[in-house]
């Protein structure tokens, strides 16, 4: 068969977690938390998986869920949104950001990411036959420059891709920073998807600012989002996503084919929790923030230096004074001789900084396996 990916292979992700696995190492590097979920979450889905409606869901994702959704995003963020025309429930934020490049892709056309760029954004645009064109952030700060960006837009430039809080650096958007992309996005009309998966994951002075916030980005965004990450439950792949009504109508129309709904359990349990606990998701980056602030103080000893991590659950180590090898190496040597996994950060760009040498460690894990890890990594 002729490939239509040829130049891709497992991700990392997966690849990190089976040789943390194979070397028996602690686990830091695929992103998902090792502890449970809330428990009146799980016991709403297992009642609607028993007792409640196990078939196909709306196409649009179920009414209830979506009210919630609506309602959250007023209280939170001051957005109004009409949850039958502009949210749309998918099987997990992957699907969405699929799902929304392929309505606004077409052959030819060009699609800017910002590197490091999380992984499932490219080979949804090589698939719709459009080419990414990846414009590196600052290497030391990981902000977006403007102008630079500005310079890689000609007239093939379809769309923009965003993302924050950001995978894999931690870094997070500014208002400044949206506003210079409303500029930007309405100056040249492109569409934008934002992937704010980590939005509640924001720490000490950061605050998470949505696309979906601007007047002039509302219109052309695709604002992305996964309860995978904002209720501590990767596996049930469920996400949504909120657009304008026509950017919406073109999402649907792919969806429908793509995976047709979303799982209707899952929207059940979510939706009952979501309505029950409405300000949950608002309080958890206080617990990310403690696990965080626990790896950090653990590792104070070690000859890695910090990089602050302002938002996600991520924090990069840079390893400069401890090593020359390659990440991509010394990820392997830490797995297999040190028993800790975690990711290498040159994977998520198209031409890393050969001088880079930053690690990305998941801290979504109990205390004692972040302990753990620090003090194997205070050895080296
Ligand atoms: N975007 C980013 C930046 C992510 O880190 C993830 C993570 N898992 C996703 C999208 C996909 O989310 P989901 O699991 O809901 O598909
Ligand atoms: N987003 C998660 C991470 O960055 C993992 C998702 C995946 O394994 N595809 O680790």
């Amino acid at each position: 068969l002729h490939s239509k990916l040829p130049d891709i292979g497992t991700n990392i992700f997966s690849r990190m977690t089976a040789l943390a696995s194979e070397c028996g190492a602690i686990n830091l590097s695929q992103g998902f938390p090792d502890f449970p979920a809330p428990q009146a979450l799980r016991e709403a889905m297992a009642r609607h998986a028993m007792h409640g409606h196990n078939q196909y869901a709306p196409l649009a994702g179920l009414p209830a869920l979506r009210e919630t959704l609506a309602s959250q995003l007023v209280n939170d963020r001051g957005v109004d949104c009409d949850p039958d025309t502009e949210i749309t429930v998918t099987p997990g934020a992957t699907v969405a950001i699929y799902c929304a490049i392929t309505a606004c892709v077409h052959p030819g056309d060009e699609v800017i990411v910002l590197d490091p760029c999380y992984d499932s954004y490219e080979p949804a645009i090589t698939l719709s036959g459009g080419r990414a064109v990846h414009v590196p952030l600052d290497a030391q700060t990981f902000t977006p420059d403007w102008d630079r960006i500005e310079s890689a837009v000609n007239p093939k430039t379809r769309l923009i891709i965003v993302n924050s809080p950001h995978n894999p650096t931690g870094a997070v958007l500014s208002r400044h920073d949206l506003r210079c992309l409303e500029t930007l996005a309405t100056r040249h009309d492109l569409y934008v998807i934002s992937d704010e998966v980590y939005e509640y994951l924001v720490y000490d002075d950061a605050a998470h600012h949505s696309v979906l916030q601007l007047e002039g980005l509302r219109e052309r965004s695709f604002a992305v989002f996964s309860f995978g990450k904002t209720l501590g439950v990767t596996g049930w792949k469920t996400g949504y996503c909120v657009a304008p009504p026509a950017l919406t109508s073109e999402l649907r129309k792919i969806h429908q084919f793509v995976c047709f709904v979303a799982v209707t359990p899952v929207q059940q349990a979510i939706a009952d929790f979501l309505h029950s606990l409405p300000g949950y998701p608002g309080q958890l980056a206080e617990d990310y923030q403690a696990r965080r602030d626990r790896f950090c103080s653990a590792l104070a000893g070690s000859r890695f230096r910090l990089r602050p991590a302002a938002g996600t659950y991520f924090q990069l180590l840079d390893y400069r004074d401890i090593s020359d090898q390659p990440d991509t190496v010394l990820c392997e040597t830490l797995a297999r001789q040190h028993g800790v996994a975690c990711v290498p950060v040159s994977v998520f760009s198209q031409s890393p900084d050969p001088e880079q040498r930053l690690l990305r460690f998941c801290f979504a894990k109990q205390d004692s396996q972040l302990e753990e890890a620090a003090q194997r990594l205070c050895r080296i």
